[in-house]
């Protein structure tokens, strides 16, 4: 029904097969460069994982498969779902000492109570292929964009460019205001020149702001928050949500009523399809490029 509709409206949509692909490319290039230069052995990501959802389990075999297709070794650190910040920090450390570890992840969530700045002190910033130590943080809200980016706000910007949508000069809101989504996202819709305001649970009405977005990002964390009353006609819209629901996954955004509201000269980006497998590319992509700097390829 959902898939007729869209075909009827004919709506751009945002996919990120083809700039996924050519991502792993270049991973795969830049591993190969850092493996001849470490005389054949093959940099690692790693990721420390303190957490039993079933989510997020599916989401690192999905990232470790594109690493290991791009010539990566892979290990997993995982600890138990109450964990505590040093034992977190522990492991974070041990594979920011281990040379042949060239990228390290954290993976979300992390148990009650830890605070994921404090724990995220103790990943190398040259490993940190996700932007989350303060150090990368601190970068990017200089304007600096030269190091590893939080990987899904980076996503966000690499569907945008692939599919050749004009950023300068437009207005574009930002739904979330989360330290690895929203407000990384803003920040480099900013620097790419749009004139960009930020929704949050704080915003006394959604939609007033979020109509007048030319492109609207949606990265709250509730299915199907956005819906078509919520945008405008023509408008861009890319959805960060991932929600699972048995087989079946959605986004923040109502995909049906959005589509009819955008009309055929709007666009929307899949989920899934979308944001996930980029984000996927860009950690692998920023893994790889951080063996070959580490390698000295
Ligand atoms: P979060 O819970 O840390 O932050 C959510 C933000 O949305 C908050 O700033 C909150 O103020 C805002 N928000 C929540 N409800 C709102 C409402 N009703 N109205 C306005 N603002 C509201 O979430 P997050 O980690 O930023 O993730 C956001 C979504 O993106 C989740 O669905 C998550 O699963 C998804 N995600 C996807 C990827 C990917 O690779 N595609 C990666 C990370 C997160």
């Amino acid at each position: 029904m959902l898939r007729r509709s869209l075909e009827w409206i004919a709506l751009r949509s945002l996919t990120a097969k083809a700039r996924s692909a050519e991502l792993a490319a270049a991973a795969a290039l830049s591993v190969a460069a850092a493996t001849s230069a470490r005389g054949g052995r093959a940099p690692i990501l790693a990721a420390v994982i303190a957490t039993d959802e079933p989510d997020a389990r599916i989401y690192m075999e999905r990232l470790f498969k594109g690493a290991s297709a791009a010539g990566m070794g892979v290990r997993t650190v995982q600890l138990s779902a109450t964990a505590s910040e040093a034992e977190i920090a522990g492991a974070l450390a041990t594979l920011s000492a281990d040379d042949d570890v060239a990228g390290i992840i954290l993976q979300s969530p992390l148990p009650a109570g830890v605070d994921r700045d404090q724990v995220a002190a103790s990943i190398a910033p040259e490993k940190d292929v996700d932007g989350l130590t303060a150090a990368n943080a601190a970068r990017l809200d200089a304007g600096d964009t030269s190091g590893a980016l939080p990987a899904t706000a980076a996503a966000v910007m690499e569907l945008l460019r692939a599919h050749n949508i004009t950023i300068a000069g437009r207005r574009a809101v930002v739904v979330g205001r989360s330290a690895i989504v929203g407000r990384p996202v803003a920040q480099l819709l900013r620097l790419a020149g749009a004139s960009v305001e930020v929704v949050h649970t704080g915003t006394p009405d959604m939609g007033a702001v979020t109509r007048e977005a030319e492109i609207l990002v949606v990265a709250a964390g509730v299915r199907g928050l956005v819906r078509g009353e919520h945008v405008a006609r023509g408008a861009v819209v890319i959805d960060v949500g991932i929600h699972a629901v048995g087989e079946q996954i959605y986004g923040d955004v109502d995909a049906e009523s959005v589509a009819a509201a955008l009309g055929p000269d709007g666009a929307l980006s899949p989920v899934p399809g979308g944001v996930g497998p980029l984000t996927n590319a860009i950690l692998v992509l920023q893994a790889a490029r951080a063996a070959e700097r580490r390698a000295g390829a």
